[in-house]
């Protein structure tokens, strides 16, 4: 092999790409990214310190390790893979050819569709530039309506509570999470948030934005509207693969690859991070995972896979991990039946919670309880490694 393309330079790619000279691959590296920041921003930062002002943005710029020697192609997005010609068009009509292909494209936000969502203070938060114009626009203290009770909405209604604002944290669902953390965890959120002062419309849906030149409010199916002058929605991502359609790829959720992170029908193509759905052992399904330990481990083991390094299926177990309030979150393993608290109480906010089916532990969920999750953690790893 002597070229290889990366497409999508954040953390996927960025760790990839270090990968593969770790590796001692000497040839052509190529990285192409949409976003125009090289080294890219983290992301788990800007709804956390980044919008709380602890950290400044260049402090969540990630670290880059190795050199990279690549031609790295920033602000232009790929347009269309070529498998037969084995080329990446881009933007501009550039073409990149390559032997070897790494996708880490990631995912894109769903956006608003009603009435008034494209006013200016209407808001998502994905990029840096998004956490920049959000910051200006949280410094002149408005009150804040956030749509979609998921990791991202909850955190920035804490965050802009701590903050001092007014805020109101609307969502379909009855409960906040509930569907990542079960019913437990999701109920002990929920009440966080209320008494911590941010207001609740749970079992809402949102029909119109309101306002002429910017926002002021916020209409809900029952026809009340919420008073608000800056909106936020979090209202969940998807994979970004649209310039893959027509590539012959399965694109239905994300890029389907086998075992080994090896897209499914293309030679040398790999894929990696929030946009792969890779057959993953340690559940013997399709999984696409859209956390930032994943995208770590699984862009390093797709670099070696493209390169041909031996060492069996990539086996991964969703782990995450969210700030709210004083609540630091960890979350392993997927949801059971039943969630029961196994060390310290929900009283004092320190907690252990095993989820299971039948009497089998397949997820557990800790609020600030480091070292006891990280126990329980690599036991829940142990287990799968030889299921
Ligand atoms: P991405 O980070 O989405 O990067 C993909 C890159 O590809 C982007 O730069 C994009 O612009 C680029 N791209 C897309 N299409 C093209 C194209 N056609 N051509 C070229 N480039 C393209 N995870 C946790 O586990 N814990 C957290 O606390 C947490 N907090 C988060 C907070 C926020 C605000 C956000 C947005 C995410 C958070 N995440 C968290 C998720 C985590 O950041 C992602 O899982 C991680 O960023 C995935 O990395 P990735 O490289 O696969 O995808």
């Amino acid at each position: 092999m002597r070229s290889i393309c990366i497409v999508g330079a954040s953390l996927a790619g960025l760790r990839g790409a270090e990968e593969i000279r770790r590796q001692g691959f000497e040839g052509r590296m190529t990285l192409i990214g949409a976003e125009a920041q090289f080294p890219p921003f983290d992301r788990p930062p800007l709804s956390k310190a980044v919008l709380a002002s602890t950290w400044t943005l260049e402090q969540a710029r990630l670290p880059v390790f190795e050199d990279l020697d690549a031609a790295i192609h920033l602000g232009v997005a790929a347009t269309d893979l070529d498998l037969a010609a084995r080329c990446v068009r881009v933007q501009g009509g550039t073409s990149v050819p390559f032997d070897g292909l790494m996708i880490a494209t990631g995912t894109e936000v769903i956006r608003l569709r009603c009435p008034g969502a494209d006013l200016p203070g209407v808001r998502y938060l994905r990029s840096a530039d998004d956490a920049s114009l959000l910051l200006a626009r949280i410094s002149r203290r408005p009150r804040v309506a956030v749509i979609g009770a998921g990791f991202i909405g909850s955190e920035i209604a804490s965050v802009c509570r701590e903050r001092g604002l007014e805020v109101t944290l609307i969502d379909s669902s009855p409960l906040p999470l509930e569907p990542q953390v079960g019913r437990l965890v999701a109920s002990y959120i929920f009440q966080q948030h209320r008494d911590r002062g941010v207001a609740t419309r749970f079992g809402a849906s949102v029909t119109s934005i309101e306002g002429d030149s910017d926002v002021t409010g916020v209409t809900l199916s029952g026809g009340d509207t919420i008073a608000a002058d800056l909106v936020v929605v979090g209202i969940g991502v998807r994979p970004a693969v649209g310039w893959l359609s027509g590539s012959g790829l399965d694109i239905s959720d994300g890029v389907l690859c086998d075992e080994e992170c090896r897209a499914i029908g293309a030679d040398g193509v790999v894929a990696a991070g929030d946009v792969a759905r890779w057959q993953n052992p340690a559940y013997g399904r399709a999984m696409r995972i859209e956390h930032w330990t994943n995208a770590v481990e699984q862009s390093e083991y797709a670099a070696r896979s493209l390169l041909g390094v031996q060492e069996g299926p990539f086996r991964s177990i969703p782990y995450f991990w969210s700030d709210q309030f004083t609540m630091h979150l960890q979350c392993a393993g997927v949801r059971g039946d039943t969630d029961e608290v196994v060390e310290g109480s929900m009283a004092t906010g320190a907690f252990v919670i095993e989820s299971r089916v039948d009497d089998r532990v397949v997820g557990v969920l800790a609020s600030n309880s480091v070292n006891r999750f990280q126990k329980a953690r690599r036991a829940l790893a142990a287990a799968r490694a030889h299921s």
